[in-house]
């Protein structure tokens, strides 16, 4: 087996394919990670989220890493590392057209928002349900596969 770079067209056609990404942010000094799923979309990636955790540490710190893959087995993968920066899209005059851009972008997957809009415990019952959706501006991508030997 051997590991090679990948290009950014290669880069672009998995994180352009995919829907499952690992999220990382970070809060004084120390790391969180967490699956979610994403659409992608020009240098953006878009996701769907209730407040928590993750949303009010990038609320803090936009500064984001998200890994992508896809794994065949120990000698065939390719995994993609974004870092990027959080933006959350609120519905306000000047992110209503992002945040409906998002919407549109996750609304074609089935079921889209499970799990992100599914907490464990019940939540409070307010008069307008507190998700929101958000993007990741990608600032830098790179890519690495494993090929065996003989491969391509
Ligand atoms: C396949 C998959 C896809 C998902 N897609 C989305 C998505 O699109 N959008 C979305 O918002 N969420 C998604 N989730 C759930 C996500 O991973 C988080 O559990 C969820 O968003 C809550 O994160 P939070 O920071 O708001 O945690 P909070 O509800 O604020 O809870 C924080 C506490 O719970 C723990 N915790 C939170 N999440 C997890 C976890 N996944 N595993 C173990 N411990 C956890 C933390 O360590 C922390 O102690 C997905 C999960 C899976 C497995």
């Amino acid at each position: 087996m051997f590991v090679r770079e990948m290009s950014e067209e290669e880069c672009i056609a998995l994180v352009s394919a995919g829907r499952l990404a690992r999220l990382a942010c970070s809060k004084d000094d120390q790391p969180y990670v967490v699956p979610i799923w994403y659409a992608y979309a020009g240098k953006f990636l878009y996701a769907f989220s209730m407040p928590g955790r993750k949303i009010e540490w990038m609320r803090a710190n936009p500064r984001v890493c998200v890994q992508i893959d896809e794994i065949s087995d120990r000698q065939h993968w390719r995994s993609v590392i974004v870092i990027g920066r959080y933006q959350e899209l609120p519905d306000s005059a000047q992110w209503h057209h992002e945040c409906l851009h998002a919407w549109s972008l996750l609304k074609k997957y089935p079921y889209w928002w499970e799990p992100g809009g599914l907490k464990p415990l019940p939540q409070p019952v307010v008069g307008a349900s507190p998700h929101l959706f958000y993007s990741i501006h990608i600032d830098e991508m790179t890519g690495r596969t494993a090929v065996a030997e003989g491969g391509i």
